[in-house]
């Protein structure tokens, strides 16, 4: 009888379009742990509960989560990270000893990405959603001077701000880092001066670094804005691969392999 494997994997609805199968199982093979599998699980937010508790008995030692699933994540874990207690999230769920422990990947991952660390640095974070509190979390706890919060719909941005102790802004104000944590520019074919007109940063001058969180396209009209002006780009699928090697690392007990985890995803672009 074959010996079973031991499964991670990647539950979101949808899940389809997901990089990290590829990602992970290229780590694995180059970790040689060919006896681990990383499998996408679409699940439905009405089956996430149940599915997840019902996970380690068929062999899963960790999972990732996205979107809608993040926050029941939190909420179903038996220990929180401090990371997750704040931003009330986790995209990273560990099985053992018969209790699930939850962490949050993604404000570590988006500090990895960003390569330099952001102490003293004025920051704005475009968005309101789960990335954004990681991202506005991540930036206040790694001591940036100033953190503000701009969204669409502004009661979002205050509270967001509000949760993780930042700023709310009405309108984008001058930063040395800006990070896109909303969905503009997704789906491709965006002109810059419309990306701009979305984000209200017309007018304002392009930041030293510009991290986009949105990934899969071939160009960014954020890229365009801040290369244009010299500025730094860092594209989302970084922040991708580096929140990837924080979970992989988490339940491997080994450093990951990040360049590898970098080609396979962008490999598959
Ligand atoms: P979310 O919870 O769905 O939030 C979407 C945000 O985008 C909201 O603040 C929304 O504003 C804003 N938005 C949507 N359409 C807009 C428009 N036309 N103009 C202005 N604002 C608009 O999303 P999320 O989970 O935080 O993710 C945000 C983006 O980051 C997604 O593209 C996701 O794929 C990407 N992401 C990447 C990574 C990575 O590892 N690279 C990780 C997480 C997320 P309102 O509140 O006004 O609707």
């Amino acid at each position: 009888m074959p010996s079973a494997r031991t499964l991670l994997g990647v539950a979101g609805w949808p899940v389809g379009h997901s990089r990290s199968p590829v990602m992970h199982n290229a780590a694995l093979t180059e970790l040689g742990l060919g006896g681990w599998l990383y499998v996408p699980l679409p699940l439905a937010p009405e089956r996430f509960e149940e599915t997840v508790r019902a996970l380690p008995a068929s062999g899963f030692a960790g999972l990732n989560v996205t979107v809608p699933h993040k926050e029941t994540a939190a909420r179903l874990a038996d220990e929180r990270s401090p990371a997750v207690a704040a931003i009330g999230a986790a995209n990273t769920l560990t099985f053992a000893d018969g209790r699930i422990a939850a962490e949050n990947t993604d404000s570590g991952g988006f500090l990895d990405a960003l390569a330099e660390p952001p102490s003293g640095t004025r920051a704005l974070v475009l968005g309101a959603g789960g990335s954004a509190r990681a991202v506005a979390w991540a930036l206040r706890e790694a001591g940036a001077a100033e953190v503000s919060v701009w969204n669409r719909t502004s009661h979002r941005a205050a509270d967001v701000a509000g949760a993780v102790g930042v700023r709310a802004v009405d309108r984008p104000e001058p930063a040395d880092l800006i990070v896109n944590c909303t969905s503009v520019g997704l789906g491709g074919g965006l002109a810059t001066e419309d990306a701009l007109a979305a984000l209200a940063l017309e007018g304002i001058e392009p930041p030293e670094v510009l991290v986009d969180l949105v990934y899969g396209e071939e160009s960014s009209p954020l890229k365009r804005w801040v290369t244009g002006a010299e500025g730094r780009f860092v594209d989302g699928l970084e922040v991708l691969v580096h929140q990837g090697a924080r979970s992989l690392a988490l339940w491997t007990g080994r450093p990951a392999p990040v360049d590898v985890m970098r080609a396979a995803a962008r490999r598959d672009r």
